[in-house]
C-alpha cells in the first residue's frame, strides 16, 4: 500500500499550534458547515501542525494521506484483497475517514494525479458522498468529516497545478512563515530553546529566505529552525548546528552553501 496513514490521532494531548491570525475561527465555521478547506502555504510553516490541532479542538480523529505522483484512486477508496478463502473488501484511508467522521487531509495534494482528485468531488458538494463503483456503494459522510488538503503553490507552478474545478470545491486559508516574535515562540516551545538562540536562529532564518532571488529553491522553513535550536539545545554550537541542519539540507550549490555559511558566521 502506498499511501501513509498516520492513523487515527488520539486526541487528549493539545497538539501546541500558535495561530497567525483568525484561522481557527474560520476553520470551525467551515468544519460546522461542511465545506472542504484548502490550506497554501510553503512546505515547513505550520500546516500540518494546525490540522492536528483542529483535530484536537473538534475532537474528531485525523486520517492523514502524504499525496505522491502514483496514488490512485483505489488507494484512497479502497480495494478487493485475494484471500484464501474468497476475496474481501478493505476500505482505503478516504473511505474510513468519511465512515467514521474523521478529518481526512490530504498533504501535497498537487502531487497527485489529476484522475486521482476527482474522486473527491461529490465529497466536497452539499450532498457529501463517496460513490464505491468496485462494490456499487455509496456512502453519506458521517457528521464530523471534512476534507483537507494542504499544497505549496511556489514549488513546481510550471508543472503541476490543481484543475480550477476541483479548487473552486475549497475555502482556501493563506499558509506562510510566522512574524519574527511568533517564529521565535515557537522554537522556544517546541525546541526548548532559550530566547537568545531562538531569536537569532530567526533572523538567521529571514536573512537565508532573502536569497531565494539569489536562487535558492527552497528557503529555510520554520521546521529546519526547530531542527537546529533542537541541536543547538542539546549543547551542539550554534555555528555547526546552523550547517548541519538548515545549510546542507538545503542546497549543494557551492556558491550558495558559501553565501548560507557566510551568513551564519554573521549571526553567531
Ligand atoms: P507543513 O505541514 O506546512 O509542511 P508542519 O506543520 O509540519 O509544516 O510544520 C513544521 C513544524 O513547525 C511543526 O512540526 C511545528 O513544530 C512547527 N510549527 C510551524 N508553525 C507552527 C505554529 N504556528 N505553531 C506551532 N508550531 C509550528
Amino acid at each position: 500500500m502506498s499511501v501513509r496513514v498516520t492513523d487515527w490521532v488520539a486526541p487528549d494531548k493539545e497538539p501546541y499550534y500558535l495561530p497567525a491570525g483568525d484561522e481557527i475561527s474560520i476553520f470551525q465555521q467551515c468544519h460546522s458547515r461542511g465545506l472542504s478547506v484548502m490550506l497554501k502555504g510553503p512546505t515547513g510553516c505550520g500546516k500540518t501542525r494546525f490540522v492536528e490541532h483542529m483535530a484536537w479542538r473538534l475532537k474528531r480523529p485525523l486520517v492523514t494521506i502524504s499525496c505522491h505522483d502514483d496514488l490512485t484512486a483505489s488507494d484512497l477508496i479502497g480495494r478487493f484483497l485475494i484471500r484464501h478463502d474468497g476475496t474481501a473488501w478493505q476500505d482505503g484511508p478516504l473511505t474510513r475517514a468519511v465512515r467514521e467522521g474523521a478529518l481526512c487531509y490530504l498533504d501535497e495534494v498537487v502531487e497527485a494525479r489529476q484522475d486521482t482528485m476527482v474522486v473527491l468531488h461529490s465529497l466536497t458538494d452539499h450532498r457529501r458522498f463517496l460513490p464505491i463503483d468496485k462494490t456499487g456503494e455509496t456512502i453519506t459522510a458521517a457528521p464530523g468529516f471534512q476534507l483537507i488538503v494542504s499544497y505549496n503553490p511556489g514549488y513546481q507552478r510550471m508543472l503541476k497545478d490543481l484543475k480550477p474545478s476541483t479548487r473552486q470545491r475549497f475555502v482556501a486559508l493563506d499558509f506562510d512563515f510566522p512574524p519574527a516574535p511568533q517564529e521565535a515562540a515557537i522554537l522556544e516551545a517546541e525546541a526548548a530553546a532559550d530566547h537568545a538562540t531562538a531569536v537569532a536562529l530567526v533572523t538567521l532564518g529571514r536573512r537565508l529566505r532573502g536569497l531565494r532571488d539569489r536562487g535558492l529553491a527552497e528557503v529555510p522553513s520554520t521546521r529546519l529552525l526547530i531542527a537546529a535550536a533542537g541541536l543547538v539545545a542539546s549543547g551542539i554550537s550554534p555555528r555547526q548546528a546552523c550547517y548541519s541542519a538548515i545549510v546542507s539540507p538545503l542546497s549543494d550549490d557551492v556558491s550558495l552553501v558559501g553565501a548560507m555559511r557566510d551568513l551564519v558566521d554573521a549571526t553567531f
